[in-house]
């Protein structure tokens, strides 16, 4: 409406913000950063092992009577271990997910972003790398950037038809950044091995979309920062920017525009 002065956001991502409008009208927006990266990085490598070692798929044959009697090949995936794993945007989730994924035996950390960060990356020795390259080489993509013009529609057929047919795709930042037609084809014709979204075009997906009826994608309905201890902080901090802002003092976290 005309009198709106403050927006607090329930979230750090603030893609479906029109700025350039709260901007120009001088309105103030209180976001949540911080409070929830653990609990999204978590659910992030929680996400990760579904799809690479195919758990649902797993489960489902326990429950269908697929399980019988023991072969070696049998509902095998890829694991971690001597792995290359590629972080796309090494910010604060990105981060907190290369540090918990470290101790599963990750060989090489590679990563993408607007420009290198030698501080950030230093942690877990990761190589700042074009993202070609990191489609080329690494066993598990993860992405964790922001949603931008410059990333939207990011990973796309070309990205895709880049990656091994052993790699696995991860999606926990927002669901435009993938170009999910691309995703479906990568998927359905064995180029990539498989894929774990959090994050979807449109949420909620339908349920007869496309990608629901492969066996490699596991998606879950947007719940990286779904802890009852985190949305409860996020709520309390929300709260704090928004009476902030009405007072017009400055705002816990408030978002510079
Ligand atoms: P940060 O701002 O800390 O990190 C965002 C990262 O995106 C930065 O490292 C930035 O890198 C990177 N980035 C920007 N442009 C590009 C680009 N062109 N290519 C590659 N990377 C790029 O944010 P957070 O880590 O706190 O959150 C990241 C996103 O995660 C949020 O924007 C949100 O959309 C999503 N999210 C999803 C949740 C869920 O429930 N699934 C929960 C919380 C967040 P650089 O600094 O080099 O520009």
């Amino acid at each position: 409406g005309p009198g709106l002065k403050v927006i607090s956001t329930l979230s750090v991502g603030f893609d479906h913000l029109e700025l350039d409008e709260i901007k120009k009208r001088g309105i103030r927006v209180g976001y949540t950063p911080d409070v929830l990266t653990d609990a999204t990085a978590e659910l992030s490598v929680a996400l990760l092992l579904s799809a690479c070692r195919r758990l649902p798929e797993a489960a489902e044959q326990v429950k269908s009577g697929g399980w019988t009697t023991w072969k070696p090949l049998w509902m095998c995936g890829h694991g971690l271990s001597n792995s290359t794993v590629g972080i796309i945007g090494l910010g604060r989730i990105g981060q907190a997910v290369a540090r918990r994924l470290k101790p599963f035996g990750v060989r090489k950390f590679l990563y993408t972003g607007s420009g290198p960060k030698p501080e950030s990356a230093a942690e877990f020795g990761a190589e700042f790398v074009p993202l070609t390259r990191l489609a080329e080489e690494s066993d598990f993509v993860v992405v964790t950037c922001a949603l931008t013009p410059a990333t939207q529609g990011m990973c796309n057929k070309d990205f895709f038809g880049r990656m091994k047919k052993t790699s696995v795709f991860v999606n926990t930042s927002r669901g435009a950044v993938v170009n999910q037609e691309d995703l479906y084809d990568a998927l359905a014709h064995g180029q990539i091995a498989a894929a774990g979204l959090d994050v979807t075009t449109p949420e909620p997906l339908p349920t007869d979309h496309p990608l629901l009826s492969l066996k490699n994608c596991v998606i879950l309905p947007h719940i990286g920062s779904a802890t009852y201890a985190t949305r409860s902080t996020m709520a309390v901090l929300a709260a704090n920017n928004l009476l902030a802002g009405l007072r017009g003092e400055p705002m816990p976290h408030e978002l510079k525009l």
